[in-house]
């Protein structure tokens, strides 16, 4: 059997902040020790905060928000407490050049980092090729793992490789892959070549497997560029011109092809890509709160069902909540969709029995053999939507070429 020990790279929910600082170590603490082994590691975003020719700046993450201090002291509580190792991520598209090229401002980042190591900090996403390829971080920071970006898209075997000769130990694999398992068995023969060559040091792979963007987004570039800026108010008002046009229709946010996540309904297809990537990374750092900050010592981490598939955590509702404990009682029971179960929490007054009574068998589309045959198709298809619509096909909509075509008619500037 597969082990999904240590297999998930999940999210800090960086916006609870203020009186929720430590909701998010009280629901960790609160958890079953199933949960806990499941758990790869944890990731959060932090911006690192400069002066340069007289302005203050900052940079590091394109979605926008960061962990605050407080929660940073409670990730590494998490990290002394629980054994679960906690990631620094700093991710942003645009790396500044007088980061990268001013020797006394690549001395603060490098020391900012150093920082964090000195405190425990193993494991760091950095975004910088450049930075990284000076050696400088590594001189300060020799025990650190260092992560690639999902934005740096790493689609092949190739680059792959050269990810790993860059100075990567965890190399984190384009989204397009979940829709491409023979690269993904390419990559996996490059990481068992490398991995033989240098027993010593195991370059790991990690898949980003739920993240809701079209493949190859055409705004994603710019998203991440404002967004480090504006962080969700992308949501409130520009997005009309992107992503709230196509997830705002009904037909289209349904198919698989609205979001490149993996869809692996069963668990013999969820096992497949199981055995070809080390780590399924599920983003989720824009979680907000949806309890009060009184109530934080009820709420306990969980794999939580998500019935509606839009990977979003919903109030515990008693009877209705379906959760489990251990990841492996879902592989095990085979509760499908197993791609619908997500990093989330319950509300132990409300929500008191497991999947073992709430989960009441699937009778959904990933049930029948138009659903089975999509999901096969879905392990290869590489996204070429405007000449397969096998998508609109199974889910009964109408064909579209492009999630462009669907959008919003507004004015953004009122908006
Ligand atoms: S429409 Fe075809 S190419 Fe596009 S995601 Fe669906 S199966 Fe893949």
């Amino acid at each position: 059997m597969v082990s999904y020990d240590k297999r998930f790279s999940i999210a800090h929910f960086d916006r609870f902040h203020g009186e929720y600082a430590s909701a998010f170590y009280t629901m960790m603490k609160n958890a079953d020790a199933s949960y806990i082994k499941s758990i790869h590691d944890i990731y959060f975003g932090k911006y690192f905060y400069y002066e340069y020719n007289g302005q203050q700046k900052r940079c590091g993450n394109p979605m926008g928000v960061e962990a605050s201090d407080d929660q940073i002291d409670y990730l590494f509580k998490i990290q002394e407490e629980l054994g679960i190792e906690i990631s620094l991520t700093f991710n942003t598209v645009e790396v500044p050049h007088e980061v990268i090229y001013d020797h006394e401002i690549r001395k603060q980042f490098v020391e900012w980092i150093g920082g964090y190591y000195d405190r425990g900090l193993r494991s760091c996403t950095m975004s910088s090729a450049h930075i990284l390829r000076t050696g400088e971080l590594q001189n300060r920071c020799p025990d650190m793992r260092w992560k690639s970006t999902v934005n740096q898209i790493v689609a092949d075997a190739q680059q792959f490789i050269d990810f790993a000769y860059l100075g990567y130990n965890t190399i984190l694999l384009d989204r397009s892959l979940n829709r491409n398992i023979k690269e993904l068995r390419r990559i996996r023969e490059a990481q068992n070549y490398l991995n033989s060559k240098n027993p010593n040091k195991k370059v790991l792979t990690s898949l980003l497997v739920a993240e809701s963007c079209i493949y190859n987004c055409p705004f994603k570039k710019e998203h991440d560029s404002v967004g480090e800026v504006i962080g969700t108010d992308y949501f409130k008002g520009i997005a009309n011109l992107s992503c709230n046009g196509w997830r705002g229709s009904k037909n289209f946010a349904k198919l698989p092809r609205s979001g490149i996540d993996l869809v692996a309904s069963d668990v013999s297809t969820f096992n497949k890509f199981a055995e070809l990537t080390d780590i399924f990374k599920i983003s989720g750092r824009l979680t907000t709160p949806i309890f009060s900050p009184d109530d934080v010592k009820y709420m306990k981490s969980v794999w939580f069902y998500d019935n509606d598939e839009k990977f979003t955590q919903v109030v515990s509702k008693v009877g209705e909540t379906i959760y489990a404990d251990n990841f492996d009682d879902i592989i095990k029971n085979n509760l499908l969709p197993i791609h619908s179960w997500i990093p989330g929490w319950i509300d132990t007054r409300y929500t008191k029995e497991d999947f073992k009574t709430t989960y009441k068998g699937y009778n959904g589309i990933w049930s029948t053999d138009k659903g089975k045959r999509l999901e096969k198709l879905l392990t290869s298809c590489r996204n070429q939507c405007w000449d397969c619509h096998e998508c609109e096909r199974t889910f009964g909509t109408e064909d579209i070429d492009s999630a462009l075509q669907l959008r919003k008619v507004i004015n953004v500037a009122k908006d």
